[in-house]
């Protein structure tokens, strides 16, 4: 690190728990960022700001003037604009040194596996069940870490999946894939502006935690946040033996 970046992570370098050792390793990790919207304007942001040294974002849909009540990383001039380089901008504006790829596609199984494969944690910041299924998927056959969020109208729920720790649940577990699910979608329902910020940071630091390898995460655990009466409610998860997605895996 040069003295201009001793500067810009003082604030992390000065918590015991992360030092120079810890911020080193942000520098070097790569997130991916599936989603650059409600919750990966947040998500990616303080990952940026934070340092990690390289962020994948995927999106394939353009900044929409009903996206900007709540997808920050956007602005009234990018209207239109591919969402992931709009982000991209916002994040480079943010802190200059790091890398930020910006991919406009909707990724498929096989995509999934070739960008999972070279990340070191996988943020799902997407709105729809079928790609949070195919995102899990990916993430337990690569072996890799995966922070899940999740907000409508005035809930969120925000977990981690950790194919690493050996008998954590996975996605799947949770949402069994052929279980049938409203699939819900932001544009018909309507989606409280600060509420995907909160849980969007939230993932952010959950993604730093691991990255960085300190502390306790949430896999095992499911948050879910009423932004109506503001309370958490914190519940275990476990790992369902005949999850088709994980259960053969040890
Ligand atoms: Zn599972």
């Amino acid at each position: 690190m040069d003295d201009s970046q001793l500067l810009r992570y003082s604030r992390h370098i000065l918590l015991d728990q992360i030092g120079i050792e810890g911020q080193q390793k942000l520098l070097d990790a790569h997130a991916l960022v599936i989603g650059a919207g409600g919750l990966g304007s947040p998500a990616a942001m303080y990952l940026a700001s934070a340092g990690v040294g390289h962020i994948t974002l995927v999106d394939d849909d353009t900044v929409d003037l009903t996206n900007l009540q709540r997808q920050i990383a956007h602005t009234t001039q990018r209207v239109g604009q591919p969402k992931a380089a709009s982000a991209r901008v916002t994040l480079a504006q943010i802190n200059p040194d790091i890398t930020v790829t910006a991919l406009q596609e909707r990724v498929d199984d096989a995509r999934l596996a070739e960008l999972v494969a070279r990340a070191d944690v996988v943020l799902d910041c997407t709105d729809n069940f079928a790609t949070r299924h195919a995102v899990n998927r990916a993430c337990v056959a690569a072996g890799k870490p995966l922070v899940s969020g999740a907000v409508i109208r005035f809930d969120g729920q925000v977990s981690v999946f950790d194919p690493r720790g050996g008998g954590q649940p996975c996605y799947s577990c949770l949402f069994p894939q052929d279980q049938k699910f409203e699939d819900v979608a932001c544009s018909t329902m309507g989606v409280f502006a600060p509420l995907v910020g909160v849980v969007g940071a939230m993932q952010a630091a959950e993604a730093l935690k691991l990255l960085m390898g300190i502390g306790q995460s949430l896999a095992g655990r499911l948050l879910m946040l009423d932004g109506l009466y503001m309370e958490w409610t914190s519940i275990g998860v476990g790992r369902n033996g005949a999850c088709p997605v994980c259960a053969d895996k040890k």
